[in-house]
């Protein structure tokens, strides 16, 4: 598998057989430029392709081929659209895991607590949620992973060992942020596009084409959207014999500390 390390590994290599090349044998200086965009390139895939586990391993489906799906929702609490999410999750006895920003479950910690209380796990998605986050220094990143911690140990009493990356981006800082901080990163095999999504029908038939064993699900459950199409989805998942399952129960994990 391409990992960081071996990247590295390879193109030190190729970049000490360019020098010769450049040096001993005239060849074009051009050769820098090729190695720097295929290096680009690939650095850029793993940033952003979060089930290439090219920066450290990512959980992003289940393992076998069991038919059972997992859902997880981020961005939230929010105080429009969480509680309809809630509900219809209730209503087919699934349970889900939330990505939540501390900044949102501190304006809105009783639907945090009432994810908690209906059986829900929840998982830290950062307290900011910062647009520029991909570009800070991992103690920073740390930093405000922990913040995010605070909150949610003030407000359920435990501190979240689940993490999903604020836009899905891997890097390095993030990596050391996590293992520092002691998380499990989560990811995802279905992303719904949720965010995007305008027609309902098409954006159902779409996750109903989706549906596969292991499959984990990236919702978001501050789109109205979501909540439109739920009911009908889970109905779907049903009918084609499929059991949502909590990712707690499918892995051995310890989801708080
Ligand atoms: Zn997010």
């Amino acid at each position: 598998m391409l990992t960081f390390g071996r990247t590295n590994i390879i193109f030190g290599l190729a970049l000490a057989l360019s020098i010769v090349l450049y040096f001993f044998y005239s060849f074009p200086f051009w050769i820098f430029g090729l190695l720097l965009f295929l290096y680009s390139l690939i650095l850029f895939y793993g940033c952003y392709y979060i089930r290439s586990g090219f920066f450290m391993p990512v959980i992003c489906s289940l393992p076998g081929k069991n038919k059972q799906i997992v859902l997880s929702f981020d961005d939230g609490p929010h105080p429009e659209t969480t509680g309809r999410i809630l509900d219809i999750l209730e209503k087919h006895k699934a349970k889900a895991v939330f990505f939540c920003i501390g900044k949102k479950v501190k304006d809105n910690p009783y639907l945090f607590k009432e994810m908690v209380n209906r059986g829900h796990l929840v998982g830290n998605h950062s307290f900011s949620h910062d647009a520029y986050f991909d570009f800070w220094s991992w103690k920073r990143m740390m930093a405000d992973l922990k913040q995010m911690n605070d909150v949610s140990e003030n407000t359920i009493g435990s501190k979240l060992r689940l993490f999903r990356p604020p836009y899905g981006v891997m890097n390095p800082n993030l990596k050391k942020a996590i293992l520092r901080g002691g998380f499990v990163p989560i990811g995802w095999s279905m992303r719904s596009f949720d965010t995007r999504a305008k027609d309902k029908d098409k954006f159902l038939k779409k996750l109903n084409q989706s549906i596969a064993p292991g499959r984990i699900f990236l919702f978001h459950d501050s789109m109205e959207i979501t909540g439109v199409v739920l009911d009908d989805f889970l109905k779907e998942v049903k009918n084609r014999g499929y059991a949502v399952v909590a990712l707690d129960k499918a892995l051995p994990l310890q989801p708080y500390a």
